[in-house]
């Protein structure tokens, strides 16, 4: 933060920061799995991208910005981690309130690994519901930003938990799925991959799996899923940088497919977890 790395313990933002107290901020998270930044080109291409559209500026190119993240990792010590890049408006000097008059601020940070689902359910697959709440609309955020507006995702989550389920799927303005807290989410019918196209975060692990499906020619595209049809799947999954691809075998009350993870969700996640030692696909922290 400002120039220095801390603990995380001291590492802490001004109240007045109009990312504490507006959401406006752009963040990016890439994973780091055994000394290795998996698909940091895709996460730095999203985070300046991100920057760009909210018109902020920061002091620091991309190089320099990978070498904080790798240094903040070093100094962590952790082998798997999860690294978090952040612009923020900042504050303006003279309380202005005019954004363009704000020094925008980069934090990032690293802490160890950690997956939306437990070990017990990557075995047993999550259990989902699906909660009425609308996901914000495209025309009010872009969600191609990655962004902290996320009061609709926590309210599905806690509709989820009043439901008995594990975690939740929001959907969009037309009543099909958008995504979650955190993760895209991933229909297989007779073969073939759907994601929702509509009002969702442009994942990294969703990029991830389209690339894996044309490694693997199986046919992916993204398109509405309704509820009807997400339930009738013979697989369902969810992505996320916070553990990869993940198995659900309940959604409300049905239980999805034979219950148990499927075998293309197996397919996918073994080579996603494969391509984390592939030079082409990760990059070495240097510890030194
Ligand atoms: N959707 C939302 C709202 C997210 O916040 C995230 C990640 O944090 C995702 C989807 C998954 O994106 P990625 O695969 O890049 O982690």
């Amino acid at each position: 933060m400002d120039g220095q790395y801390l603990p995380m313990s001291e590492a802490k933002v001004s109240v007045l920061d109009w990312g504490f107290l507006h959401s406006d901020a752009t963040y990016d998270t890439v994973h780091v799995w055994d000394g290795r930044f998996f698909r940091l080109d895709l996460h730095m291409d999203r985070f300046f991208r991100g920057m760009e559209k909210l018109r902020m500026n920061l002091p620091y190119d991309r190089s320099a910005i990978e070498k904080i993240l790798s240094t903040c990792v070093a100094l962590s010590g952790h082998k798997a981690a999860y690294v978090e890049m952040i612009c923020t408006r900042g504050g303006s000097p003279t309380f202005s309130r005019d954004p363009r008059q704000s020094e925008n601020r980069f934090i990032a940070f690293a802490v160890p690994f950690g997956s939306v689902a437990s070990r017990e359910q990557l075995e047993r697959g999550l259990h989902v519901a699906i909660s009425n709440t609308v996901r914000i609309p495209p025309k009010s955020i872009d969600p191609t930003i990655k962004n902290y507006h996320w009061l609709d995702l926590v309210k599905g989550l806690f509709d989820a938990y009043d439901y008995g389920a594990e975690t939740a799927l929001i959907v969009d303005i037309n009543d099909n799925i958008a995504e979650g807290p955190g993760f895209n989410v991933f229909a297989v019918k007779d073969g073939r991959l759907k994601t929702p196209a509509y009002g969702v975060l442009a994942g990294i692990t969703r990029q991830t799996v389209f690339d894996l499906c044309g490694e693997l020619s199986l046919c992916v595209s993204a398109g509405d899923i309704d509820r009807d049809e997400l339930k009738g799947s013979d697989e369902v999954f969810i992505t996320s940088t916070a553990g990869g691809i993940m198995p659900v075998s309940k959604i409300d009350e049905t239980v999805v497919g034979d219950g148990k993870v499927g075998s293309l969700t197996r397919q996918l996640t073994d080579l996603y977890w494969e391509k984390h030692a592939d030079p082409a696909w990760s990059t070495a922290v240097n510890y030194a």
